[in-house]
């Protein structure tokens, strides 16, 4: 932007004012895409009132008896379309903007006035979605086969039929959610985010008190002492408001039942989730119990090998996050970039080349800076365009390896570009394979370039750490989310609950590490369980899925590339399971996810 203050991300970390130093990490050119206050802007949102309008006389079309003509349908879903393109270029401005300062009051104001306009424009669009979902079967189906291209966005918006209700219901439920579900998830943030921890078990912090986020920091602190403090005052805050945090708990689970499954008929509480993921139940129930089957062990057997490294006769729970190699070098962000690139180059130097252009087109934010969000992401929002990619780059090995996910997810956004609008977006469970990969290439590159046996072990652990924290231990809450629905369908206390948790963490750690009774209440301290229900296991999902696909590389050889390229060109087409065997990288049974685990073990330092 042009008119920026001092404090805007364009000017350096150090808060001086000048010119960055020639090796700083870049930040984007968002000026791409838009200027606040621009013609251009204003021009694009009176486009998008002319488009909304002009849609809209459709509604008295669809309300007739006859249904539309082939060619009357394709041409209100090419006007859907450009709609959802401008609106997703529209909204993907403000979200950037908002992203890289949020103390710019102009983006702010913009952002929230586009939010009240496409809140509106989308309430006055949804007719065409309730009528193709009212659709007859026959009709449908006659429709849709003139438009393949658009075949399964349309099919999954009818896909929510035997489950939608009548529009009056629809709306009680819209409104009644406000006062209840969601009530009681904002409570529940409300309570736990005002929740302060004392810091009194850190050297230097007597009696200060330690928001969570401050607080979680120490468990992967390299002092043993440390670590178990924040773990004993999270649980000891958490578990002296436990009770209470299950009744809100046991109320959002009931409030899901009725919905999904009493009003709504989906065949399980589960089940609502899988549809949404676009996954079937057979898929998700052989990931977990492959999960069940194989976790416990190999993550075991890598819980015995860190004890034995940091000294220790057994891992304590408190030492799981513990550090195992000291942060080393800076990384300067140019060679960083150059590392990623060459790891993408096994997959070819058009794999590599799509990661670089993110750079080179000025869609890459990676200085750091004051107001700029913190995390990373990458923001695809117009099919056949380079995304938006944001993090800061401190230098740090886990920054290069957060460079690696992110790119890899732009490679993917290209890939798919040739999708319509509807179609770029993979599914949630497609959607880490390309991110995750790239991780997977970097970490590959690294261990080949390491001097010592040091390096590699600092790698392998590294790899360890993230596959436990996203394939087993979410596998495991996964299987507790669904214990704890049936538990509280059948009246169970806190108490049970946490008692099902125990018996959930007992069964996951086994003898591998001496568990601590505060982690009975752990799970209360789990926002997803309250936020998404069934949401956790889409993680394990994921990250399995890419380790699979990894030794699916090993054994296919040089004809997996052009396959994993064709599976990450589909872009959200498809379900996940029709994508992978179409690609000829499936099917998704038990010997598919347990082939997982071979790579997964094959990180474990002999
Ligand atoms: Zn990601």
């Amino acid at each position: 932007m042009t008119d920026q203050p001092a404090s805007s991300p364009t000017a350096p970390p150090t808060g001086q004012l000048g010119v960055p130093p020639a090796d700083a990490p870049p930040h984007w050119d968002l000026d791409q895409l838009y200027v606040l206050g621009s013609d251009q802007l204003q021009q694009d949102l009176a486009r998008l009132e002319e488009l909304r309008a002009a849609f809209m006389r459709h509604g008295a079309r669809l309300a007739q008896d006859a249904p539309p003509s082939a060619a009357e349908f394709a041409g209100m879903v090419g006007e859907l379309d450009q709609i959802t393109r401008l609106v997703n270029r529209l909204s993907g401005f403000a979200s950037l903007a908002f992203a890289q300062d949020a103390t710019d009051q102009k983006a702010l104001s913009f952002m929230s006035k586009l939010d009240e306009t496409l809140t509106v424009a989308g309430n006055d669009l949804l007719f065409f979605e309730l009528w193709w979902k009212n659709l007859p079967d026959g009709e449908a189906d006659v429709l849709a086969a003139g438009l393949p291209d658009y075949g399964h966005w349309l099919s999954r918006t009818r896909a929510f039929k035997p489950h939608t209700l009548s529009e009056a219901e629809e709306k009680i439920i819209n409104l009644k959610n406000v006062t209840g579900s969601e009530a009681m998830v904002n409570l529940y943030d409300a309570v736990t985010t005002r929740y302060r921890f004392d810091g009194s078990f850190l050297p230097d912090g007597q009696g200060r008190p330690l928001t969570r986020e401050e607080l979680g920091v120490h468990v992967r602190s390299a002092a043993p002492e440390i670590r178990q403090g924040a773990y004993r005052e999270l649980h000891r805050v958490y578990g002296e408001q436990g009770p209470v945090l299950a009744q809100l708990y046991q109320t959002v689970v009931r409030d899901w039942r009725l919905e999904q499954v009493r009003l709504r008929r989906h065949p399980s509480p589960q089940a609502a989730r899988h549809k949404a993921n676009d996954l079937s139940q057979e898929t998700v129930d052989s990931l977990l119990r492959v999960c069940r089957q194989r976790a416990p062990e190999i993550f075991g057997r890598y819980f015995r090998q860190k004890a034995r490294r940091l000294g220790l006769p057994l891992l304590r729970r408190y030492d799981l996050y513990a550090p195992l190699a000291p942060a080393g070098g800076r990384l300067d962000f140019a060679q960083g970039l150059r590392e990623v690139a060459e790891a993408f180059r096994a997959f070819g130097d058009d794999y590599a080349a799509l990661a670089l252009e993110v750079a080179e087109k000025g869609r890459l934010s990676a200085r750091p800076a004051p107001g700029k969000q913190s995390g990373a992401f990458c923001a695809s929002i117009e099919p056949g365009a380079a995304p938006w990619v944001l993090m800061s780059f401190n230098g740090q090995r886990q920054d290069l390896f957060t460079l690696a996910h992110e790119l890899g997810h732009a490679v993917h956004s290209q890939l798919a570009g040739v999708n319509n609008v509807f179609h770029f977006h993979s599914s949630l469970p497609l959607a880490e394979t390309a991110s995750t990969f790239g991780e997977m290439l970097l970490a590959q590159r690294l261990a080949q370039q390491a001097q010592t046996e040091e390096e590699r072990d600092a790698l392998r652990f590294h790899l360890l750490d993230d596959a436990y924290a996203t394939v087993g231990r979410q596998a495991f809450f996964a299987l507790f989310e669904i214990e704890a629905h049936d538990l509280v369908e059948a009246g169970a206390t806190a108490d049970e609950l946490a008692e099902a948790y125990w018996r959930n963490i007992s069964e996951q750690f086994g003898d591998s590490l001496e568990l601590s009774e505060e982690f009975r209440w752990e799970w209360v301290s789990i926002p997803h369980f309250f936020h998404t229900p069934f949401y956790v296991y889409a993680y394990s999902f994921g990250q399995l899925l890419v380790y699979s696909l990894w030794r699916v590389r090993q054994r296919q050889g040089p004809e997996f590339v052009p396959r994993f390229k064709a599976l990450l060109a589909r872009g959200g087409s498809a379900s996940p399971e029709a994508i992978l065997a179409e690609a000829g990288l499936g099917p998704l049974d038990d010997d598919f996810w347990a082939s997982g685990f071979e790579v997964i073990e094959s990180f474990l330092p002999d």
